[in-house]
């Protein structure tokens, strides 16, 4: 989304020391006996028109991030700073102004849509709960959406179920535009999708983010998927963010062993260039029990004495390019 979208300097977002546990319960009466720390003290921001791609292995907390940030889930920690206005404890109404202006695509169209409802009450249904339009002017809207995300207007009338995938994933993207929100927080939107259609609705994001002056947190696993989208891009790994630098930074010279890892195994396009693959040893640790000192230490391949006691802070080593990792 970087070339055709003009991104002001201005944060949209702000993250701050982020914190998302989930607590475990157990014995007789079923007390907390520890927490899940699905995201453990993230920080960063995102520019108005700007993408930041969050990438990292499932269960590294990218999506626990983005719901946490939509306020699906209550932080454990932190500040949520939207346009400057910290709206992590927001409730009731204020919460609802707020979700207007941040909008989710998720995953899987199929869960996500329920399928025994008209196309044209899914996507007027924020609309209905929001504003006080007449049947008339919400009709022309939500058509005027359909058509945007290349559906035909007489899709209104039809139900979810008669949709392909990645015209389901449309009628979500129609649903999450139809309140004109600033941020769109898109949870592995083609992931669930056929490889054919996949590049087809992220051309179509893309389009709309310059059509309706969207910023994007997008969120994958895919690193080829995230490099196509993003103006910057978060690598997450067991609840840290561990590297974020702008794209061709992190793709030409990524800094963080584990992002070196992830990058070695995207596939050349050219196959007679050859690089070397980094293959990791060992499983994702536990969050429930994390491991002391840095997250990534009984996996890494340059790992230091230190690294297994004294965690690492994000810190600048290159001009916008953060890293947290003791080598630097
Ligand atoms: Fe590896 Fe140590 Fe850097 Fe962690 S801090 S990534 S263990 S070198």
């Amino acid at each position: 989304m970087s070339n055709t979208t003009l991104i002001d300097n201005e944060n949209l977002l702000e993250i701050r020391n982020l914190k998302t546990y989930y607590p475990v319960k157990g014995g007789f009466f079923r007390r907390t006996i520890g927490n899940v720390k699905a995201v453990d003290d993230v920080s960063f921001e995102i520019k108005k028109g700007e993408t930041l791609g969050l990438v990292g292995e499932s269960g590294c907390g990218k999506s626990t991030t983005g719901r946490t940030i939509i306020r699906l889930l209550n932080a454990t920690d932190g500040e949520i700073l939207f346009e400057g206005k910290d709206i992590t404890k927001l409730r009731g109404k204020t919460l609802q102004a707020i979700r207007q202006d941040i909008q989710m695509v998720f995953q899987d169209p199929y869960a996500s849509l329920n399928p025994m409802q008209m196309v044209g009450d899914i996507v007027s249904e924020p609309i209905r709960n929001f504003k006080n339009v007449s049947m008339n002017d919400l009709k022309d809207e939500v058509m005027d959406l359909l058509t945007k995300v290349g559906l035909p207007e007489d899709a209104y009338y039809k139900y979810a179920h008669e949709f392909s995938g990645g015209q389901r994933q449309r009628i979500g993207i129609a649903r999450a535009l139809a309140l004109r929100p600033k941020l769109i927080i898109a949870d592995e939107p083609v992931s669930a999708l056929d490889v054919s259609v996949q590049s087809q609705v992220l051309n179509l994001l893309k389009q709309l983010q310059k059509e309706f002056d969207l910023t994007f947190l997008f969120i994958a696993h895919d690193l080829s998927v995230v490099k196509h989208m993003s103006d910057r891009i978060g690598v997450m790994y067991l609840g840290n963010m561990v590297e974020i630098a702008e794209r061709n930074s992190m793709y030409a010279e990524p800094l963080h062993p584990y992002t070196q890892a992830l990058i070695s195994a995207i596939p050349m396009p050219d196959p007679r260039r050859k690089k070397e693959r980094i293959v990791l040893e060992g499983d994702v640790p536990s969050p429930l029990n994390p491991p002391t000192g840095c997250p990534f230490h009984p996996r890494c391949p340059a790992a230091m004495a230190e690294c297994s006691q004294v965690k690492s802070a994000l810190k600048e080593v290159k001009p916008g390019h953060r890293v947290a990792c003791h080598l630097y």
